[in-house]
């Protein structure tokens, strides 16, 4: 396919030339003398290339995406609609508290949510991905921590841990230490116990963890820590797991972070917009970045009295847009959240029984919201590996699932199908991952070389890390 530069025809699609356009009060040398290089074509013909563009894109209105720790679920269109709506769309940051009580309100109302599902007593809505509300998390525990003159320095993160936790906690400056999990996935305590000391200023875990377990010695792990004088941190990227059910005060954690845009409506994948709000316990409040939004009784307002607060991590409040939507799908769902969470599991544990017959399941455990397959014995038996097997599924109109992630598993096929899927669409999935597994031994050579029916077949990933091309060279 062609670029939209290289089918350029010259046809005026709109005449910018005849518009008369004072420039008398520029600068000369900001006025362009040369053409821009903008390409020519009419209306039908851009048209017809953005939707060709458009058909080449996979997406959840397009078939299943079982992409595992990416929770890419169905989110209702009358989100985008309500986020929209012009008086929020068109509001300005910078209008004073009397004149945008009703957006105060909302975000206000949001924290209070957020709280009751989390368990904490304050949140900030500014961070803007899950990494960010790490970063942010782990400002507030250095903060902490300085402000006690206590300057710890290391921080513990288990080996199944999102490559995201470690790369958070290095930026604020804490070395971290690697603990290794035991043969069921868990947090080890005995190697817990070996590495606490009183230079940890805390532990970062996800749980359920990234093998979609539920990690069942958490309030031991809790006792140690606090008893340590040290804090823990909850990636709460994957709350779709257990939203109604748990939270994480209830494990005894002390700072949070949601992924808005995994759990509560926002699509997400290609990089945004996202929220990532951290909560903290009210111990941690005055370490929060500032404003949060605050009510006094009468009216909202933007609250900047924050004794020690990190400062602030993101022009004015975060993602306005993502945070609209994330109430509104609160409001929706009401007491259903629950559901979500419960339908999520039910799918997951499903999927595992079924697909357990056909591929190595290293944990085999009940899960949560996901699982963690290996292809090991489809690439011992026939060479096919789990990079092929994720290719294969394109040519079958399916997202492969996240693949060799987490990195504590062979050959890791990570599956996490949502509570927004059918037992249909789960049973045609099992269905192609069957014939996959059984061409695997007649027939790996159509594997190797897959995907056949896709427009872009294999791609040279490292060359596009290395030596990222992303500008077109007319
Ligand atoms: C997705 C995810 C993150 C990172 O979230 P981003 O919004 O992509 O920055 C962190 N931790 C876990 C467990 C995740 O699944």
């Amino acid at each position: 396919m062609k670029t939209i530069f290289e089918k350029s025809n010259g046809v005026d699609g709109i005449n910018l030339t005849d518009e008369k356009i004072d420039t008398s009060f520029l600068d000369s040398s900001f006025i362009r003398d040369e053409k821009i290089g903008l390409p020519q074509l009419g209306e039908l013909d851009v048209m017809r290339h953005y939707k060709e563009l458009s058909d080449r894109n996979f997406c959840i209105e397009k078939g299943f995406y079982p992409l595992g720790s990416c929770t890419m679920k169905y989110n209702p269109k009358v989100n985008e609609f309500l986020a929209a709506l012009e008086n929020f769309g068109s509001l300005h940051p910078l209008s004073v508290d009397e004149d945008c009580q009703g957006a105060l309100e909302l975000m206000f109302k949001l924290q209070e949510a957020l709280k009751t599902l989390t368990g904490m007593d304050a949140v900030t809505l500014q961070p803007s991905a899950g990494a960010h509300g790490e970063l942010t998390g782990m400002m507030i525990i250095k903060k902490y921590f300085e402000t006690k003159g206590d300057l710890r320095k290391k921080v513990i993160i288990p080996d199944s841990a999102h490559g995201t936790n470690p790369a958070s906690a290095k930026m604020c400056g804490f070395d971290i230490v690697e603990i290794k999990s035991n043969d069921r996935g868990q947090v080890d305590i005995e190697a817990l116990k070996l590495v606490l000391d009183k230079d940890v200023a805390a532990i970062m875990m996800t749980n359920p963890n990234t093998l979609g377990l539920f990690e069942e010695n958490v309030l031991e792990i809790s006792r140690l820590m606090h008893e340590n004088g040290s804090l823990l941190y909850y990636d709460g990227a994957n709350f779709n797991a257990i939203m109604g059910y748990t939270n994480p005060r209830l494990m005894g954690f002390d700072v949070v972070h949601l992924n808005l845009h995994k759990t509560m409506a926002t699509p997400h994948g290609g990089g945004g917009p996202g929220a990532g709000p951290v909560c903290v316990t009210e111990a941690l409040k005055e370490f929060l970045p500032a404003p949060l939004i605050d009510f006094d009784g009468k009216k909202y307002f933007r609250n900047y009295n924050l004794k020690h607060s990190i400062g602030s991590v993101k022009a004015f409040y975060g993602n306005f847009g993502v945070l609209v939507k994330a109430y509104a799908y609160i409001l929706m769902m009401g007491k259903n959240l629950k559901n979500a969470s419960e339908n999520a599991v039910l799918n997951a544990n499903y999927l595992k029984e079924q697909l357990k017959k056909y591929y190595d399941l290293p944990y085999d455990e009940v899960c949560m919201h996901e699982f963690v397959l290996s292809g090991e014995k489809q690439k011992h038996q026939s060479g096919v590996s789990t990079l092929n097997i994720a290719k294969a599924l394109m040519d079958e109109n399916t997202h492969p699932p996240t693949v060799y992630f987490p990195l504590i598993v062979h050959e890791a096929i990570m599956i996490e199908p949502t509570e927004s899927e059918t037992k249909e669409k789960m049973d045609e999935f099992v269905q192609i991952m069957i014939k996959i597994a059984k061409e695997a031994e007649i027939y790996p050579e159509k594997l190797i070389s897959a995907p056949h029916t896709t427009p872009v077949k294999r791609v040279d990933e490292t060359l596009a890390a290395r030596h990222p091309d992303l500008k077109f060279q007319g």
